[in-house]
């Protein structure tokens, strides 16, 4: 037996990242994390101490690192491990997009969606993931098939995973006003999230209109796919906020990608992050797949990372989150929805580092809030989800990839065994 799995267990010596502790009264002396001791019982977080303070046996973590269990904030769980059969034939979003539209078409039956979820998730879990947001491509009849799996899959994995999902449909779909009313009643009654994907060349002004009244009528929240391109002339990001403060939009709005707001004018990003700061728009960057698909030509080296401005962000107190978004897919070929690797990744692509200070909160603490998982951090009395690791500094865990973590869901150690990729093997075959 696991020395972790008691039901009354004392953690010693955890270096806690600092700015995940919640602990008022509990002196935290300088430094990017802080060694405490951390009682649980009852699968929740009893007491956090400094060090030596409590008796009893414990087990010495000689101060490995202890996070709480992470949250995804933009993945697409449907679309994900399609890869072999559906490969990107040139890398390019637009090679992206007909791969995905023409594997959907032949291959997206309940059977088929559902068996990809339950992969995927299998992977987030072991990984140590506790809550995901998920796209759902919601085109034609498609969403019909796909959102009831959701809701059965979001059922199987309760207490494992949360699940919320998005709706994601383009303007042209959005067109027949009979089927987007059809889509949010859909979309509301399975408790779901209205999203899309706006673009200049589609009056994005009429689109957002329409999306955020069906989000209104039915009292739901909003998360789009923003500006994901290198064209300056891509304004979606302003565009939402105007659209939220024109109409005193009550909901919680979650902006992804903002690409091409790197690569405007000083003025433009001063003016668009002022809107974005006074709507409360929450902006999650997706560093992995937007240092695939941005900047991609063949035969050329691509000069820029692909990202948006976190910095300036966080800096004007707009909430920022990165994700994993897609997985083994067209969109991007790699990525195992690992929040460990998301975060190691966006440190080095953002450089979300030197200080290391509250960049913790991108896969915890801001995803968590803005989609109503919880608090994000580790306090008493929160669940013991928590994600072991021996790294004791951030220099050790960022250094090395570590894949020696433990895992605990309500105090109590998971298994870390990753479904095998041979298992999609018949999945596969169809194509
Ligand atoms: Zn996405």
């Amino acid at each position: 037996m696991s020395p972790f799995d008691v039901p009354h267990l004392l953690l010693r010596d955890a270096s806690v990242p600092r700015s995940l502790i919640r602990a008022e009264g509990l002196y935290l002396p300088p430094g990017d994390v802080v060694v405490l001791d951390i009682e649980i019982a009852d699968g929740r977080i009893a007491t956090l101490t400094p060090p030596g303070t409590l008796a009893g046996e414990g087990v010495d973590l000689d101060r490995g690192m202890v996070w709480p269990c992470f949250v995804d904030l933009h993945t697409h769980l449907d679309k994900g491990q399609i890869w072999p059969r559906a490969a990107n034939p040139d890398g390019s979003r637009a090679g992206a997009l007909g791969a995905v539209g023409a594997d959907r078409e032949a291959n997206w039956s309940a059977a088929d969606v559902r068996a990809r979820m339950d992969f995927a998730l299998r992977c987030a879990y072991a990984h140590g993931t506790r809550a995901i947001r998920t796209h759902i491509d919601s085109i034609g009849q498609q969403p019909w098939i796909s959102w009831p799996v959701f809701r059965e899959v979001r059922e199987a994995w309760r207490g494992r995973i949360d699940l919320q999902a998005v709706a994601l449909f383009h303007p042209e779909a959005a067109r027949d006003h009979a089927w987007l009313a059809a889509l949010a009643d859909l979309v509301a009654d399975c408790g779901g999230v209205m999203g899309g994907v706006p673009y200049m060349e589609a009056d994005p002004w009429d689109f957002l209109d329409r999306v955020f009244g069906h989000a209104e009528r039915h009292g739901l929240d909003l998360d789009f796919h923003v500006d994901e391109t290198d064209d300056t002339n891509a304004a979606c990001l302003r565009l939402i906020a105007e659209t939220a403060l024109r109409r005193n939009f009550m909901g919680r709005i979650v902006a992804g990608h903002c690409c091409s707001l790197a690569l405007q004018s000083p003025d433009n990003i001063d003016r668009t992050l002022d809107l974005v700061a006074q709507a409360g728009i929450t902006v999650v960057s997706l560093p992995m797949c937007n240092m695939y698909l941005q900047d991609r030509t063949a035969g050329r080296t691509p000069r820029w990372r692909g990202v948006t401005l976190l910095h300036e962000m966080r800096a004007r107190g707009i909430r920022v989150a990165v994700a994993s978004d897609n997985t083994r897919d067209p969109f991007y070929a790699y990525g195992d929805l690992d929040a460990v690797e998301v975060y190691r990744e966006a440190t080095r692509i953002l450089q979300l580092d030197h200080p290391i200070g509250d960049w913790p909160h991108v896969v915890t603490v801001a995803p968590s809030t803005v989609a109503g998982f919880g608090d994000g951090v580790i306090a008493e009395g929160m669940a013991a989800d928590l994600v072991l690791f021996r790294a004791r500094t951030f220099n050790e865990f960022l250094a090395r990839p570590p894949q020696d973590r433990i895992v605990l869901r309500a105090g109590r150690p998971i298994s870390r065994v990753l479904p095998d990729y041979r298992e999609l093997d018949p999945l596969m075959e169809r194509a």
